[in-house]
């Protein structure tokens, strides 16, 4: 079996004693020489914390090899796990052996000192060893297990919708081209263009931008699915909350209207919030310490606090008559856009808020038309410093009025025959939404920017690693 990690022995209910060996590995985060005495502070990142070990200069290789470690060197320790008499720590280990893994050379960028997060963007491969980082990613994890573990047990099945996709979803036509054609001198039909029947998959084929079609797919026969995989936009926004590769959570509900996705969205999103402040005590500490003093505060918010509801029509009121001047002007028909989000949900609510019955003008094909035939039955969840964490709407199950939507977006009917044969054979009101994961990581953890929140960031310009 595996070696004990740095977690486990701190969460021990009591010290080994001094009879008693156990053996730590890890990397030093700092090593300290005193007088008859060394203290290393070694960090496997199983949890926040890492592990005082001390070192007396008996050990035979403390002149050779232990006098000389520094931070980010690798070691594997035999000792006794005692209380530590420090009230910074319970348990401290005594070391017995020192064993050198992995040295370190001395232009190791990560030294003891605070550094810019777009510093340490460019060295994405020695960052997760950073005290941020390593929160970042457990954090990523325990919401993972959260967001699993709530749909399973609202009976939802995981669904593993396709990643190279030959439909875009959005219609929005903001995709990564799949191809295998040779670039520089592709086949060409008659006219000259690009014959991409000679491609790999017989026809034009990108990257997915959301496993909602697929999705509805299975929801007309396992009622409940939910997709949770990587998503691909190709939209040229260098902002702090978009990334061209992002993680998506997307359930799909048959027998489920737009109150009922509100509802589900408003559960899932206070249980997975709920789960990761138990998991992750001290990543959050550190955050809300650390990072953003309002961590604590937006979550507790999140998960306390019902969700206020509004209209679109109602958002859009509030904001005109708000006397807020807004960088993008604010007027019914117009997509809401990021200032307008944070000013309803931090100054206008001060908490969540679900925005429902858009515009279909500024919606996808596929919502369901409201019987004033001007909005559809969308919905939006805003939270306050991110704005929407989640889209969703109920989809337009019946044929005729879908039909309808397309053509009014110049979608081919031959494309979405299929999309169409489920509004043709048993079809039922469904609804589902999307979670940004990445956009759910910044809030619970008050990271600035979406690229410090995913281990490897592919934004414009950029997709090292
Ligand atoms: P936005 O208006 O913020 O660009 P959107 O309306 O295009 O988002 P949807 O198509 O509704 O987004 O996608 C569902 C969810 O996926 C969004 O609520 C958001 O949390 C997340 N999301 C969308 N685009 C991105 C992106 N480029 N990077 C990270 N997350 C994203
Ligand atoms: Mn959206």
């Amino acid at each position: 079996m595996l070696a004990e990690q740095v977690k486990e022995l701190l969460e021990r209910t009591s010290p080994t004693g001094v009879e008693e060996s156990i053996i730590v590995q890890g990397w030093l985060r700092t090593v300290r020489h005193t007088k008859g005495v060394s203290f290393m502070d070694l960090n496997d990142g199983s949890c926040f914390s890492g592990i005082q070990i001390v070192v007396s200069p008996d050990l035979h290789n403390f002149d050779s090899e232990i006098r000389s470690l520094g931070t980010g060197c690798a070691v594997r320790v035999r000792g006794a796990l005692v209380e530590s008499p420090g009230s910074e720590q319970r348990y401290e280990v005594q070391a017995q052996e020192v064993e050198v893994l992995g040295d370190v050379e001395g232009d190791y960028p990560l030294q003891k000192k605070r550094h810019s997060f777009e510093f340490l963007r460019g060295i994405a491969h020695l960052r997760p060893r950073t005290n941020t980082m390593g929160a970042v990613f457990r954090v990523r994890n325990a919401a993972s297990m959260a967001i699993h573990n709530f749909f399973q047990r609202n009976g939802f099945f995981y669904l593993h919708s396709p990643i190279i996709t030959t439909s875009d979803c959005e219609g929005a036509g903001e995709m990564f081209r799949v191809s295998t054609l040779d670039a520089d001198s592709p086949p060409r039909d008659e006219a000259g263009r690009v014959d991409f029947e000679k491609d790999f998959f017989g026809r034009e084929a990108s990257l997915t931008v959301s496993g909602q079609l697929q999705a509805e797919i299975a929801a007309m026969a396992l009622s409940r699915v939910y997709t949770f995989g990587p998503t691909f936009r190709a939209e040229n926004s260098n902002t702090a909350r978009h990334l061209a590769e992002f993680w998506m959570v997307e359930p799909e509900m048959a027998f489920c209207d737009l109150k009922g996705d509100a509802d589900l969205a408003e559960a899932f999103l206070k249980e997975v919030f709920h789960e990761v402040r138990e998991a992750c005590t001290e990543d959050l500490e550190f955050f809300n310490k650390r990072i953003d003093k309002t961590v604590h505060s937006r979550l507790n918010e999140v998960i306390d606090k019902p969700f206020e509801r509004m209209t679109y029509t109602e958002a859009v009121a509030v904001l005109e008559k708000s006397g807020e001047t807004f960088e993008f002007p604010v007027s019914w028909g117009a997509d809401l856009q990021s200032e307008h989000e944070r000013y309803l949900t931090e100054k206008v609510v001060s908490g969540p808020v679900i925005v429902t019955d858009y515009p279909a003008g500024i919606k996808a094909f596929y919502m369901r038309r409201n019987d004033d035939e001007k909005t559809v039955a969308a919905m939006d969840v805003l939270v306050p410093r991110i704005g929407e964490i989640i889209g969703g709407a109920q989809r337009e199950e019946r044929g005729d009025v879908l039909l309808g939507s397309m053509k009014e977006a110049g979608l081919s009917e031959e494309e979405y025959r299929w999309y169409l044969d489920l509004r043709r054979y048993g079809s039922v009101p469904h609804a589902g939404f999307g979670l940004g994961f990445e956009r759910a990581v910044q809030f619970l953890t008050g990271m600035a920017n979406i690229r410090d929140v995913i281990p490897f960031p592919r934004v414009p310009g950029y997709a090292e690693f």
